[in-house]
């Protein structure tokens, strides 16, 4: 795949999906800057990769335009944005979902994910030059008993399309990539708490496995290249297959290889 050049700012880029597309990027020849409101593990992540640690809380505007400026005026201007950083929560009834759990859920995936897009790209459309990719979720495609941050996701998907529509003949691309269940520390800690069953995350999806870190900094990197010129707009799940297996359940489930079913 073709060399990305410039530099890339990926929020949430301290843990998980953010981590690994920070470290795809820089793989591929961009320079980094991890935009994290965990400095501590933000600055290890950047310090790997011969980067930029950048304290930052996605919600906060009137922080986050600071934060571009300073960025800009010490880095240069900004070519990729990657926002990752999100929160998930418990799978709950809306009975026992207080709103200021809904609040904050929505604040940093919906509200985070508007504003960094609306500080980072507003810049790089006076310029006429940049690319976005948000990290959305299969949460956001399909009904689940997660009623704040499914529609949460739901709106990144939607707000994607709108800006890519927006900044398109400004020369800025916008898309977003909707991961399946991800191996991550927040997906781990949620596994450990007994709210997702890691055996049906592997059993509902077509190839059988979960999803890696790094296959979402693969599809980002791709959106964020010259092969993706084209590309505006869209939303891309990397979800091993799991949107389109469930439904089979109601036909006695997937084939397995050697059943007799497959040919
Ligand atoms: P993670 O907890 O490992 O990483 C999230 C990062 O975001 C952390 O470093 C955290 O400090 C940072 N962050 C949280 N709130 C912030 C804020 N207000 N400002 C700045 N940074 C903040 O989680 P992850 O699993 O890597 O998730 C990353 C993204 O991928 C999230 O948007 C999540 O919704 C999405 N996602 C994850 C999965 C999955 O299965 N892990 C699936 C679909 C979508």
């Amino acid at each position: 795949m073709g060399k990305l050049n410039g530099l890339a700012v990926i929020t949430g880029g301290a843990s998980g999906i953010g981590a690994a597309c920070a470290r795809t990027l820089h793989q591929r020849g961009a320079e980094v800057v991890v935009l994290d409101c965990d400095i501590a593990r933000a600055d290890r992540v950047a310090a790997e990769l011969g980067g930029h640690a950048v304290a930052g809380d996605v919600g906060d505007a009137d922080a986050i335009e600071r934060v571009v400026e300073a960025i800009e005026q010490i880095h240069g201007p900004v070519e990729i944005l990657v926002n990752s950083a999100g929160i998930i929560q418990r799978p709950v009834s809306p009975k026992v979902l207080p709103m200021a759990v809904w609040d904050e859920v929505v604040r940093i995936d919906q509200r985070g994910t508007y504003v960094t897009c609306v500080a980072f790209g507003s810049r790089m459309a006076q310029r006429r030059r940049g690319v976005i990719v948000n990290i959305a979720s299969i949460a956001g495609m399909r009904s689940m008993p997660l009623h704040a941050y499914a529609p949460a996701k739901a709106a990144v998907i939607s707000l994607t399309q709108n800006l890519a529509a927006e900044w398109g003949r400004a020369g800025v691309r916008v898309n977003c990539v909707s991961p399946g269940y991800t191996r991550t520390p927040a997906l781990q800690a949620a596994i450990d708490r007994g709210e997702r069953d890691i055996s049906s995350l592997t059993a509902l999806s077509a190839l059988g496995r979960m999803v890696e870190p790094e296959d979402i900094g693969r599809a980002v990197a791709f959106l964020c290249s010259a092969e993706a010129s084209a590309i505006t707009g869209v939303n891309l799940p990397v979800d091993c297959g799991w949107l389109v297996a469930p439904s089979w359940l109601t036909y006695g489930g997937l084939p397995t290889p050697g059943d007799g079913a497959t040919a």
